[in-house]
């Protein structure tokens, strides 16, 4: 789903989810398997003709991706030079004095505008998608998920951007702290209420009792060895196969809204102890508390962030403020300055924010395969199948470029999660389990 670049920007690490740091005495069998994993990277394979069809659909992703950053930002510089953000602040202002009237104009012919840029690209990722078998939703489904994204960034994004004007105006120094605070409110509260009202404006949710109750009583199982309660009411089953054919299940909300949800093609493509290794996975961010931590990580990043954009803010306002026609911060137009310094710092910030993810995602899978032990015959044989079944299905190319790895991935590759998981047997004699002592 995207809110839109202010939205994703406060949830910039929403998703990033975390992991606590291995205690030395306790890294032996995770080192070991990790040294393993390097010299065994068929672990993961396609049959050749998938293998060709994987390359050139990953390839076209990741174009995709880099292209639609570097548009995202070109974007907002022809905003700039062509004086479309003066002219779009004096159109506000015709509108009347009231600045509740002028701001939401302001923000609709903002996110108007750069939706419509940006809109041929993003259908050609659903076409490619579509293409690539990745997705089945039709072009009508698909734009009323676009209207419902803007609708949502219109009325939430609107009241951010009110609300920073009105810091900045209070304290034109020191705005990027003060409004760094209700952008940590706002992201907890986003992350508190998108799995009880946004998620299901987008896809239809049920208790996986309803439909799968063997596999509740097997998930179970899996909790009772964690020896924590995930009660079968916060187990939820996403109809995602109506959109996707892709496999997935995660962790998500806060407090009362924590849940675990698993997508029904999961369900449908995977076997039992597949599911039960995913979903130890997913418990493994349940109860490393990869949420809370998530929060903790971006709350530190968006704050040296901010501070960033501030100063650079000033600094283009004064080089260029007087060509772009923005005499200073506290104009309607300055707004499009502020999204194109965010913009670049969340493409710069992007290795850190997936670096964190994926050392969180790292501890899930240790997790999730030590989870299972006892429950399915094979533990390194079941997770390793499970990233072949998840590979394959999402046409996952068994060699990405480790550049891209680096820069974009939040998760580790799937043929190094596969070969560490293929060699991960904490309860060899002479190794430790991270997680578990039986
Ligand atoms: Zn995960």
């Amino acid at each position: 789903m995207r809110l839109g670049l202010l939205l994703s920007l406060l949830l910039i690490c929403g998703a990033a989810i975390c992991c606590t740091p291995c205690a030395s005495a306790q890294a032996s069998a995770e080192t070991t398997a990790s040294h393993q994993s390097t010299q065994n990277h068929a672990a993961y394979s396609l049959p050749p003709d998938k293998l060709k069809t994987a390359i050139e659909y990953t390839r076209k992703r990741v174009i995709l991706n880099f292209v639609g950053t570097a548009w995202g930002i070109l974007q907002l510089l022809l905003l700039l030079a062509f004086g479309t953000a003066a002219w779009m602040r004096r159109v506000a202002i015709r509108i009347g004095s009231n600045k509740w009237a002028q701001g939401f104009s302001f923000f609709l012919l903002f996110l108007a505008i750069t939706s419509l840029l940006s809109l041929p690209l993003e259908m050609y990722g659903h076409h490619v998608s579509v293409v690539y078998g990745q997705s089945v939703q039709h072009w009508g489904s698909w734009f009323a998920d676009q209207g419902k994204s803007f609708l949502l960034t219109y009325l939430f994004g609107g009241l951010f951007f009110m609300l920073l004007f009105f810091v900045i105006g209070k304290s034109p120094n020191r705005w990027w702290f003060w409004v760094w605070i209700p952008a940590m409110v706002v992201t907890i509260f986003g992350i508190f209420v998108s799995p009880i009202f946004i998620d299901p404006l987008f896809n239809h949710f049920e208790p996986l009792q309803q439909s799968n109750p063997a596999l509740v009583e097997r998930l179970e199982q899996v909790v009772a060895r964690g020896g924590i309660s995930i009660p079968p009411a916060r187990m939820f089953l996403m109809k995602a196969s109506e959109k996707v054919t892709g496999l997935n299940a995660y962790v998500t909300g806060i407090g009362a809204s924590k849940r675990v949800v698993v997508w029904d093609t999961s369900v449908a493509k995977a076997t039992p102890d597949e599911i039960s290794f995913i979903f130890g996975h997913e418990m493994g961010h349940y109860v490393l508390n990869h949420i809370y931590k998530g929060l903790a990580f971006a709350g530190v990043l968006l704050l040296v962030l901010f501070w960033i954009g501030f100063n650079s803010v000033q600094w283009l306002l004064r080089h260029f403020g007087a060509g772009w026609g923005i005499s200073e911060q506290h104009n309607w137009a300055a707004f499009v300055v502020i999204m194109l310094v965010l913009s670049v710092l969340s493409f710069l910030s992007e290795p850190i924010s997936n670096g964190f993810s994926r050392s969180q995602e790292h501890a899930a899978d240790v997790y999730g395969q030590e989870a299972i032990h006892g429950i399915v015959a094979d533990p390194q044989a079941t997770a390793k199948q499970a990233f072949q079944v998840l590979g394959e299905q999402s046409l996952v190319d068994p060699n990405p470029s480790p550049f891209v790895e680096f820069w974009t991935f939040s998760h580790p590759s799937i043929s190094s999660r596969a070969a560490f998981a293929a060699t991960y047997n904490p309860w060899a004699p002479g190794q430790h389990p991270k997680y578990f002592t039986k």
